[in-house]
């Protein structure tokens, strides 16, 4: 069963892929994320060695030539196909290297993976918002252990997304300006919760940080997506991302776990879009201590509202100190 049921009471569409039970949950000694290496069982990979790999998911959530839906849907209840499109990004033939291990090339290369593939996936007409995310580590929910992030294609814009272009909307009307821009001028201008800065680019820990060592990098110019991002821009993103995931894992002296997205303008064809999409990463660890994690409850789950242990100041401070360490 695949298909989208939508939620009325939320205003909201849920995917189901309950084909996805099945797929490959941490294997014992077979990764279909390491090279097929000559006489042995063949990955998903069919080269000796590579750099960084692009393939459709085997177990995708949507698809572009998706089964009718199993179940018919009504007036209250609407249901659709689960179209578009889920790619994984392999980022090394290296099975236990992490994204913070990457050389600077490497990662300058993955950025341009992400803006390739986003363009292409947006001009989908099937497809209206495309997220580059990464899922890293077991306390996430990460199956396979070698370095990878995915790509989805949505056939609508997601949630959060929605949220926050709604919220970009209103701030528009109010005060004629994106509110990422006036975001990133402030605080580059405060400076207490800033991370590091490269070029155009800065890493910061926002004001509302959800989770505590939440961390989010942008330009300081208005770019709506990854495509947008000229070569300077691409070398400084690919930088802010390397120093801020060396950062984490030097924190408390381990590989920290985190979920990566980047947040961009939908691809729906609406140019209202334009001046209130800011390109941006969100990257949100789940520790809140070396040994504890901060686990979504009541408040957070049932009320979506969040209730943070750790000052975004305190937090900036020891990322920081974290970089300094690593130098
Ligand atoms: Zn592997
Ligand atoms: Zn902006």
């Amino acid at each position: 069963m695949t298909e989208r049921r939508f939620d009325p009471t939320r205003g909201e569409w849920v995917t189901f892929a309950t084909h996805r039970q099945n797929r490959t949950y941490k294997p014992a000694d077979y990764c279909p994320l390491c090279p097929t290496r000559p006489g042995e069982e063949p990955t998903e990979i069919p080269y000796p060695s590579f750099e960084v790999a692009t393939f459709d998911n085997r177990f995708p959530s949507f698809s572009p030539r998706p089964p009718a839906p199993a179940v018919e849907g009504s007036a209250l209840y609407p249901v659709a196909p689960a179209s578009g499109r889920c790619e994984v990004v392999v980022y090394s033939d290296d099975h236990d290297a992490t994204f913070a291990d990457l050389e600077l090339e490497r990662v300058r290369m993955i950025v341009d993976v992400w803006a390739d593939r986003s363009a292409i996936l947006g001009d989908d007409p099937a497809i209206a918002y495309v997220m580059p995310f990464e899922n890293k580590g077991e306390t996430v929910g990460t199956t396979l252990s070698h370095p990878h992030g995915q790509i989805y294609g949505y056939p609508d814009i997601p949630p959060l997304p929605l949220r926050e272009l709604d919220a970009a909307l209103e701030h528009r009307r109010r005060t004629g300006s994106c509110v990422h821009c006036d975001v990133v001028a402030a605080e580059v201008a405060d400076g207490r919760r800033v991370v590091a800065e490269q070029g155009r680019l800065v890493a910061w820990v926002p004001f509302w940080a959800r989770f505590p060592y939440e961390v989010h990098i942008a330009p300081r110019p208005h770019r709506p997506t990854l495509p947008g991002l000229d070569d300077a821009e691409r070398d400084d993103l690919a930088s802010l991302l390397s120093v801020v995931a060396r950062a984490y894992d030097q924190l408390w002296g381990f590989s920290l776990p985190y979920v990566m997205a980047f947040h961009q303008r939908p691809s729906d064809g609406d140019d209202g879009w334009e001046p209130v999409s800011h390109l941006h990463a969100e990257l949100c660890p789940p520790n809140r201590a070396a040994d504890r994690l901060k686990y979504l409850a009541g408040s957070e789950l049932a009320g979506g509202a969040f209730v943070t242990d750790v000052a975004p100041e305190a937090a900036a401070s020891a990322l920081r100190d974290a970089i300094r360490r690593g130098r």
